[in-house]
């Protein structure tokens, strides 16, 4: 048996010791990390950041989606983008623990991995229905009962699993797809012994998007999804909120269609301000917003100056 030169006038117990040592290390990195196990929302209520990136991978985020968890379940899932379906994994979340689903919009960074979550929930005991909700369509966009459809429906890319959405067809729990039309005053969407859900409709470019509320325990997390910031309803939906998660997508000074699309900073601020929130996250940070941390926080806190943060994936906010 041949050793490399190196190693010829080395003590054999040397060499062992060290083999021992690469492979105690190569186990380790084999083994699952503990690390990963659920470790926001044990107790109470908290926003978990599952993605805080945009559109652009070589922002190494995740893309868009958010969870919200009371006393260790995971409740509420807001939105579904690329890479998202992994960071629930990493959160400890399961689907089967999901009440509903709630969409801001189906562009590809917010609904790019909806596919993913429903088929991992297949290995799942889950026997009740998963409604879904989200916004109507256009001649952009499918509204949200047509979104669902197009994957998981018998004419559906994922027609192999349309027992998910044809009655009777199966023996699977049946998702429950339902299309919001609202407007600039908050809209009672769904309720159940835990939560309230309401929704405005918030103006994104040409593509229908809705802004979410949830009122959990006595506590309440907005999330604006992306929007240009115009019109009245994020105020109104945000007013007194424990926790607002704004979307950072565009720096101060942002023209044309990045613009019509997203809000800048102080834009954020002021609604942040004029709603009274008692805490502000900004998220959806994208190569164009990052590393423009100061300047941002400089536009905020010209108008807002309660707590801020800048989300990262998997960030845990409490709300106390
Ligand atoms: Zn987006």
């Amino acid at each position: 048996m041949s050793q490399p030169r190196f190693f010829e006038n080395f003590p054999s117990v040397v060499i062992s010791v060290c083999s021992l040592i690469f492979l105690l290390l190569s186990a380790c990195a084999a083994l699952p990390s503990l690390t990963t196990a659920q470790t926001c929302g044990a107790k109470g209520i908290a926003a978990q950041v599952l993605g805080s990136g945009g559109p652009e991978l070589q922002d190494k985020r995740a893309m868009s989606s958010y969870l919200i968890w009371q006393d260790g379940q995971a409740r509420v899932i807001v939105d579904a983008g690329g890479g998202s379906a992994l960071r629930f994994g990493e959160s400890g979340a399961q689907m089967s623990m999901l009440d509903v689903i709630l969409f801001t919009h189906f562009h590809v960074d917010h609904s790019a991995d909806f596919a993913a979550l429903i088929k991992s929930s297949w290995f799942e005991d889950r026997k009740r229905p998963l409604p879904v909700y989200g916004p109507p369509g256009n001649d952009f966009m499918p509204a949200t009962t047509e979104f669902v459809s197009d994957f998981f429906g018998d004419k559906g890319v994922y027609r192999y699993l349309s027992e998910l959405l044809v009655p009777g067809e199966g023996g699977s729990y049946l998702m429950q797809p339902h299309t919001v039309v609202a407007e600039s005053t908050p809209a009672a969407v769904f309720h159940n012994d835990n939560f309230a859900v309401t929704a405005v409709r918030v103006i994104h470019g040409p593509v229908p998007a809705l802004a979410w509320r949830i009122e959990i325990a006595g506590k309440s997390i907005v999330f604006s999804g992306d929007t240009n910031g115009e019109g009245p309803g994020l105020l109104h939906l945000a007013a007194n909120a424990d926790l607002f998660i704004a979307h950072n997508a565009v720096p101060e000074g942002a023209e044309g269609v990045e613009r019509r699309l997203h809000m800048p900073p102080s834009v954020i601020g002021q609604i942040a301000a004029d709603a009274k929130v008692k805490h502000l996250v900004l998220s959806h940070r994208m190569l164009r917003t990052l590393g423009k941390e100061e300047q941002t926080q400089a536009e905020i806190r010209k108008r807002y100056s309660g707590p801020l943060d800048f989300a990262n994936d998997l960030d845990c906010f409490p709300v106390k």
